[in-house]
């Protein structure tokens, strides 16, 4: 009998540019595409209801493409190692083949299938293709991880090789029976009662064929104004490739490749694109601070945050975050992203700053709440960037935005969205105030509110905190924290 060998599909959903793919199909042998559901493993980090979706399209593309090279893509609910040692040991597999994963619960995942897999005789080979570099490759002078960006991008850039991305494989050698599989059906991954997606299912088209789609749409469009456009939640100036990049329909390899060669063809393009693989690199330093503080989605990066004073009401704080969440705060460019992230599972960068801050130095309610809820609502949500981005605001994190710097959601939305068209399409309810007073209803007349249909406290929210006031109140806490910590 040929010994199969198995290639365990993770956050690397594509075959392209897939190192561990192509080595178990070098192997000559027959190879058995494996994803296991392993939500007990991901522990209180199991994906979320928009990550779900994304998933179900996902793994039915990666299926599709399987089976047009001869393979077919297993399905395994349970905990990771002993799928694969029950696959194993079914079918006589030798070896797994699989793309290394960042977050800690994968992290230990990882450590127990090798202590299994060594016992039981099956060999295990881990491959990169999630990063452009390993966490633990680069460094400080002083052999310590980076905790600021910039000399972490200046490293990344020197060490980086940019050598092409591997090509998909012909063809998958089939083994002569297929093992059984669950269907995707039975893991209901699909919200249904009520089924909220279909804004997802008209903003986005998951797996490797979307994203190549998608990237593609980026180098011809958006990529040559990027620089200037990348903050206007208003215009489609961004690549919108976060959640292709998070489930691994394509790698980061494959972006910086695309994006340097287009800029080599095109000088013009050369801003852009710089400007472009320097926020791939944000994801990278996101990656780099959660493989070395592995509590960076819990606890906060600096020490000293731990005791910040929030918000001690628990009754105000259930109030406060349910306006919030429901874009019902009464300040349109707030209630605009939270909209934007239900109806859409996606967020704009600038917007997911403004309401982040908003919640946690308007309202004094933990970064870790706001966190669990895009946790639950993006459909790239992803641990690295979630948690990094998240302290980021917070000013807990690794240059981090320093605490006195409280956005100013009315100023943010007249620099941002100028004529408030981002607004308008998320918040209905003020679409006919003149640009004027679309960032700041209550302060237009009542016959300019008339005229465009808008009764405070009636058909839009009254703002839910003054902002001065709010600002005053969140500085007092960060300066209480400060004098605690100088003690
Ligand atoms: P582009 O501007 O086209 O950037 C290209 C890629 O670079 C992105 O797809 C992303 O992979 C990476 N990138 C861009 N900006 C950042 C950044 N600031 N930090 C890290 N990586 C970046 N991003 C996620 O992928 N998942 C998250 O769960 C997530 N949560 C966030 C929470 C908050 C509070 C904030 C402020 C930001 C968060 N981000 C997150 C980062 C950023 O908002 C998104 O990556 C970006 O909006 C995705 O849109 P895009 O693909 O069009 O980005």
């Amino acid at each position: 009998m040929v010994r199969p060998v198995i290639m365990w599909f993770r956050q690397d959903l594509r075959l392209h540019d897939n190192a561990a793919l192509a080595a178990a199909v070098a192997t000559g042998l027959p190879v058995l595409p494996l994803y296991v559901l392993d939500d007990a493993g991901a522990g209180r980090w199991a994906a979320g209801g928009a990550s779900r979706w994304w998933l179900h399209h996902s793994l039915d593309a990666l299926s599709r493409s399987l089976d047009k090279l001869g393979g077919r893509l297993i399905l395994r609910r349970g905990r990771v190692a002993e799928s694969l040692m029950e696959l194993a040991s079914t079918t006589g597999a030798t070896a797994i083949y699989f793309s290394r994963a960042y977050e800690p619960f994968n992290a230990r995942i990882e450590s127990s299938l090798k202590d299994v897999s060594q016992a039981r005789g099956i060999d295990v080979h881990r491959f990169a293709g999630t990063l452009l570099i390993e966490p633990e490759t680069i460094a400080t002078k002083d052999g310590k991880p980076f905790r600021v960006f910039t000399p972490f991008w200046r490293a990344l850039q020197q060490v980086y090789d940019p050598r092409a991305p591997a090509k998909m494989p012909a063809r998958i050698v089939a083994p002569k029976e297929w093992p059984s599989s669950e269907t995707l059906a039975d893991w209901q991954l699909l919200p249904t009662k009520p089924d909220w997606a279909g804004g997802l299912v008209a903003s986005w088209q998951p797996g490797e064929a979307g994203a190549a789609m998608c990237l593609g749409d980026f180098v011809t469009g958006a990529l040559s104004g990027y620089a200037g456009t990348r903050d206007r939640p208003d215009l489609t100036g961004t690549s919108r490739l976060s959640p292709h990049l998070h489930f691994g329909e394509l790698s980061p390899r494959q972006c910086w490749h695309v994006i340097d060669l287009a800029r080599q063809r095109s000088p013009k393009l050369d801003t852009g694109a710089a400007s472009f693989l320097r926020e791939l690199a944000w994801r990278e330093f996101s990656y780099h601070l959660l493989h070395h503080w592995p509590s960076l989605p819990e606890t906060a990066f600096k020490e000293a945050y731990a005791e910040f004073p929030w918000e001690p009401d628990r009754k105000v704080r259930q109030l406060q975050f349910a306006a919030w969440s429901s874009g019902r705060t009464g300040y349109p460019i707030v209630d605009a992203g939270m909209r934007q992230l239900w109806q859409t599972g996606w967020m704009h960068n600038r917007v997911r700053m403004i309401v982040a801050s908003f919640l946690i130095k308007h309202l004094l309610i933990p970064w870790q709440d706001g966190a669990g809820w895009f946790w639950d609502t993006l459909v790239d949500a992803d641990l690295a960037n979630n948690s990094a981005s998240w302290q980021w605001v917070a000013g807990s994190g690794a240059d981090a935005a320093p605490y006195f710097r409280i956005f100013n959601p009315i100023l943010q939305g007249q620099k941002f969205d100028p004529h408030g068209a981002y607004v308008r399409a998320f918040v209905p309810e003020v679409s006919r105030l003149p640009d004027k007073y679309v960032h700041a209803p209550w302060t237009a007349p009542d016959d300019v509110l008339a005229r465009a249909g808008v009764r405070l406290g009636v058909t839009y929210p009254r703002p839910i905190v003054d902002h001065d006031t709010a600002r005053r109140r969140a500085l007092d806490a960060f300066a209480k924290l400060k004098s605690a910590s100088d003690d």
